[in-house]
């Protein structure tokens, strides 16, 4: 197999690099401080075709694979890891959702919106009673004719301020049932359909991260994607692939947190020398070299399965538990090499440090994926 970048991921790294000089450094500790999240640069990376990555050209995406896509994930979170968290979600969760599931007028209606950034999306399974235990969720979906009523509240929901649109899965049928939930779409400006509370995060506090309610919110039949009752089950597959991208995610943080401290090992001198040449701190980046490069051969892997459309479950949940769990240690590996600086604002290691923790969070955390891959192996 051939590891390196292809002349379309050559392409993709060479743009976010630029884009991001202009675009996102300068403002990056801005908008980590006041937690801004900047809608203005997604609809750049909409201009770009990077918010639609995996969505083929008739619906105006990009058509590009996981290949790209990951590259996509990984340059951006190198600059900024909540600019490459929101990209992930909008186009993993909301777009891929509409994609995978949509009929051919839905995706007609929405994705071309969606690729080019017009509109950002969002996506709700979450609850604040049920996180990872999402199927046992409490909005409810309730029939009235052409009609359904929407009632109850999604929590840490990315983009559910800023977002123009969301796939909401709502319960129609008995709790405890897997064939109970059903997706729906709806648009910002539906009656009953709000934003609630702003988390204030430890990391990623640029990505936004809020709270969607429904109060009597009446969606169209039309907005149901795929068959009622299949919601659940759609979002698992969903999510099958998501966690490609915060695989991606984790290995752009764990990137950038390691070059940051090889450069710094290289240049800070203490008893005469630079610190890399102290074997304590030359094995630290050896390890963090190490585990970055096996983070990315699971998620090759796992991107290679789902390129071609083979089952990757078992490899997702691992390229996610593995990578994240690898960019929390190798963010607090750089943090250490750089000492007391390493603890200051005038270094990017601290926010790599706190943005790494959502990683081994969201999309399922690692006691999730353990679950995850320990019913696959029985298999
Ligand atoms: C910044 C951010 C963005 C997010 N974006 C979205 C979004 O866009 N859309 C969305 O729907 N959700 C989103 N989420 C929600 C996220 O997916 C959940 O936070 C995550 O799934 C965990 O759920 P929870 O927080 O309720 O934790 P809980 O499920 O309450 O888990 C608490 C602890 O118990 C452990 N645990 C739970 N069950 C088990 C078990 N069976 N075995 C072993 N351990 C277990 C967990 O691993 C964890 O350590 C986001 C979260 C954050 C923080």
């Amino acid at each position: 197999m051939d590891f390196s970048y292809n002349d379309n991921q050559k392409m993709i790294s060479d743009m976010i690099q630029k884009f991001g000089e202009y675009h996102i450094t300068p403002y990056v500790r801005d908008w980590d401080e006041n937690q801004i999240f900047p809608v203005h640069v997604f609809k750049k990376l909409g201009e770009l075709g990077l918010m639609g990555v995996l969505v083929p050209v008739e619906y105006g995406g990009s058509g590009f694979t996981y290949n790209e896509y990951v590259t996509a994930i990984q340059e951006l979170s190198i600059l900024d890891p909540s600019i490459g968290l929101s990209m992930a979600a909008h186009n993993s969760l909301c777009t891929g959702h509409i994609l995978q599931f949509g009929n051919k007028d839905q995706k007609n209606k929405w994705l071309k919106k969606l690729a080019t950034g017009e509109f950002i999306g969002a996506w709700g399974l979450t609850e604040h009673n049920t996180g990872s235990d999402a199927g046992g969720m409490a909005t409810t979906a309730v029939k009235d004719g052409e009609y359904w009523i929407l009632n109850g509240t999604k929590n840490f929901i990315t983009h559910a301020i800023s977002g123009d649109i969301a796939v909401v899965i709502a319960r129609t049928g008995e709790k405890g049932d897997s064939r109970g939930m059903t997706a729906f779409v709806i648009e910002k400006g539906t009656d009953g359909f709000f934003s609630g509370k702003k988390e204030d995060k430890l990391g990623m506090r640029a990505s936004e991260t809020a709270e969607l309610i429904f109060d009597n919110c009446k969606v169209h039949e039309n907005n149901i994607i795929g068959d009622i009752g299949e919601g659940f089950v759609q979002a698992m597959k969903v999510l099958d692939g998501g966690r490609i991208s915060i695989a991606a995610l984790s290995l752009g943080i764990a990137k950038g947190a390691y070059q940051s401290a090889l450069k710094y090992s290289q240049e800070r001198e203490q008893f005469g020398k630079p610190i890399f040449d102290f074997q304590a701190i030359a094995f630290k980046l050896a390890d963090m070299a190490t585990k970055i490069e096996t983070s990315e051969l699971l998620i090759y892997n796992s991107s290679f399965l789902k390129n071609n459309s083979k089952s990757m479950t078992k490899e997702g949940s691992m390229a996610k538990y593995y990578s994240s769990e690898v960019a929390v240690e190798v963010s607090s590996e750089a943090v250490q090499i750089l000492g007391g600086y390493g603890f200051t604002k005038d270094f990017p290691v601290e926010r790599y440090y706190r943005d790494s923790k959502l990683c081994t969070i969201g999309e399922g955390t690692s006691e999730i994926q353990k679950l995850v891959i320990s019913k696959q192996i029985l298999k």
